[in-house]
């Protein structure tokens, strides 16, 4: 997978938890159709470049000052957006951060974080950098949480991890699986909604769930819907009292203020660049009924990907679509691959690559 494909320690002492592997990420090839991190296909508009750009510039004289270290003008903009208050709201240089952040204050040594595999696999990393001990849950055969009361009961995690849509299958959970867990769980529960805007008709938003439990988090990014994965931009809703925890481990100015300004100049244009989901859900609704067509397994989506089964080695169908100009993502899951859903263009791309490598 390229140069960042090197372990890590060797002579140097670095934590014998950490001594041989190497770091996470996908391969950041230069493919023509790069289909194998979630991100949003479509460019920002360029009325969006020019307000961002204008944003930007206004905070170049100062940026001889830190920047505001509560961050309080954008956690209003994504309070507004979700139907919060500014002080239900935290964030952070991406959900990754925010994730890092809640394990470092709710888990860490001698705490434990579960979460049902196969999931989004930064969370037992984060899991692992912050000294907490992760607990691997069960999924049905297809991806569905098995018994998740009676998993949480017996693991009693400090922190549960809900995928929800879930990374890498798109499966998405309902209100009355996340209420039984969030009743037993003796801990905090967090629900990841990284691609929630992607959501198909009917399935629900955690965010309802938040007035009746304390102790529940829900993770939001800007990285997938917005198209601004490369502004890094990742929040949380809880409840106060959550938000004043997280800020014991925050760095100060964590958020820089160019950072703090382009996200809310792309927050004020958020009709714009939310004017993609529909496009890309129809994609991906798009892929999942073609692949069907071509007698695949395929897992129903939520998200802006996904989960299909190749009948074979995933690794070997991986190559021969690279070889065809596609880069899609080999999870580590045996004999399945996922496809991030991008323009109708990207799609055909893809499914001629499928078709060609069958
Ligand atoms: N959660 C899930 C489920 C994801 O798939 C991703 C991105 N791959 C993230 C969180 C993190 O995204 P970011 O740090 O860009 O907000």
């Amino acid at each position: 997978e390229g140069a960042a494909e090197q372990s890590v320690g060797g002579a140097l002492p670095v934590r014998p938890e950490f001594q041989g592997m190497s770091p996470y990420g996908a391969p950041q090839l230069d493919v023509a159709v790069r289909l194998n991190t979630n991100e949003n296909s479509y460019p920002v508009p360029p009325e969006v470049v020019d307000a961002i750009s204008a944003a930007l510039g206004a905070e170049l004289s100062q940026l001889n000052r830190y920047p505001d270290r509560d961050a309080v003008a954008l956690r209003a903009a994504l309070a507004d957006y979700l139907g919060v208050t500014t002080a239900q709201i935290w964030a952070a240089n991406g959900s990754n951060e925010v994730q890092q952040e809640i394990l470092q204050v709710f888990a860490g040594p001698g705490r434990s974080a579960l979460g049902f595999t196969p999931t989004y696999s930064m969370h037992p990393l984060l899991a692992l950098g912050t000294g907490t001990t992760w607990i691997a849950g069960e999924r049905t055969a297809d991806f569905a949480l098995a018994d998740p009361v009676a998993q949480v009961r017996a693991a009693d995690p400090d922190v549960v991890f809900l995928c929800s849509p879930n990374n890498p299958t798109g499966t998405a959970l309902d209100l009355d699986t996340i209420r039984s867990v969030a009743r037993v769980a003796r801990g905090m529960v967090v629900v990841d909604e990284a691609y929630a805007e992607f959501r198909r008709a009917g399935t629900p938003s955690a965010l309802d769930l938040l007035p009746e439990f304390p102790r529940l988090i829900v993770t939001r990014t800007m990285s997938k819907a917005f198209g601004f994965a490369g502004g890094r931009l990742g929040y949380l809703a809880a409840s106060p009292a959550v938000v004043d925890a997280v800020q014991l481990v925050r760095l100060p100015y964590h958020l820089s203020a160019l950072t703090q300004a382009a996200a809310r100049a792309a927050l004020a244009h958020r009709a714009v660049l939310l004017g993609t989901v529909a496009a890309i859900k129809a994609q991906r609704d798009r892929i999942v009924a073609e692949l069907r067509g071509l007698g695949l397994t395929v897992a129903d989506s939520d998200a802006n990907f996904v989960l299909f089964e190749v009948g074979g080695d995933q690794a070997v169908f991986w190559e021969k679509l690279l070889a065809a100009g596609v880069l899609v993502r080999d999870v580590g899951l045996s004999g399945w691959l996922r496809v991030t859903a991008g323009t109708a263009e990207e799609t055909d791309a893809f499914l001629q690559a499928v078709k060609e490598s069958l």
